[in-house]
């Protein structure tokens, strides 16, 4: 097993591709601790885990737009686990569209809070014990809309590309310390997110839901949408040993949409 005896702490882990993150880590045989704001939603998960793969796990609130709250999540964890975690997967975030002239402070400042702010905080809050360690994988999930823009996502797009400057910085910084540091870039993925986009196109165009879909498959060369297992799989390679030399990268899984 590619894991075996890894902490990972995911955001967002309580649904998407965090969750499908978290499986696929307690299938290589990690520990999870799933880190979201829907109790409901990760205890799921953790539960999950556990059933399936007899790994150890924890579910703890925390809200990744707040430092106490992040604090809080990694005092809960070391006292469950009496360590830190080795893999850290900044996967929380929020994608809301609007003109750039109806983009107003709140609607900048939760993105940048949350998709930026919460890799930040999460980061610094795992990093010293994994120094202290000389080992350990940060994995950002950032976006291609870290990589290029489109109309309505400037919010969106200026904290994924936050998140790719933050994953190329600290990745020298740390690269000589048994640390990788790396970001995911999906493109449209099946998850709520994605059917919220739907929503959206529909509510604002008219178009069906059914038209909408085939509008954001067709955005990809394989006229299709991402699954969370291949965002996941990726995640893998990088959290094991074998990923070891794959670091400062942001890897698109998006059919070739992005070709760079
Ligand atoms: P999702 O909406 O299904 O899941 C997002 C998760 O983040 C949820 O568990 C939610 O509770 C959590 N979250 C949001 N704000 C939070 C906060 N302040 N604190 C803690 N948790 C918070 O979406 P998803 O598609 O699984 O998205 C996961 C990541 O992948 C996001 O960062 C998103 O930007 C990125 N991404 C998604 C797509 C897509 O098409 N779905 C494409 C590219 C990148």
């Amino acid at each position: 097993m590619l894991l075996e005896n890894r902490l990972a702490f995911i955001t967002g882990g309580g649904r998407g591709i965090g969750r499908a993150i978290a499986l696929a880590f307690a299938a290589e045989g990690a520990s999870i601790v799933v880190a979201a704001r829907t109790r409901a939603e990760i205890d799921k998960v953790a539960s999950e885990v556990v059933n399936q793969f007899g790994v150890e796990s924890l579910a703890v609130e925390c809200d990744v737009a707040n430092a106490e709250s992040v604090l809080s999540a990694f005092s809960d964890l070391k006292e469950k686990f009496g360590r830190g975690p080795d893999i850290v997967v900044n996967n929380a975030g929020i994608a809301e569209t609007a003109l750039f002239v109806n983009t107003d402070e709140a609607l900048w400042e939760c993105h940048l809070n949350i998709n930026l702010g919460g890799t930040f905080r999460c980061t610094h809050a795992g990093l010293p014990e994994m120094i202290e360690r000389g080992w350990g994988r940060i994995i950002n999930i950032a976006s291609i809309a870290g990589k290029t823009g489109a109309p309505y996502v400037s919010a969106y797009a200026a904290s994924k590309h936050g998140v790719l400057g933050l994953t190329r910085s600290l990745a020298l910084e740390v690269a000589a310390q048994g640390i990788t540091v790396n970001a995911i870039c999906p493109g449209y993925v099946e998850t709520e997110m994605t059917s919220r986009g739907i929503e959206n196109i529909v509510e604002k165009t008219g178009k069906s839901a059914d038209e909408a879909l085939k509008m954001l498959e067709r955005m990809s060369p394989q006229n299709r949408l991402v699954t969370p297992e291949e965002v996941a799989a990726l995640a893998v390679l990088l959290a094991s040993e074998d990923g070891r030399g794959i670091n400062g990268q942001a890897i698109n899984v998006d059919g070739g949409t992005v070709l760079f």
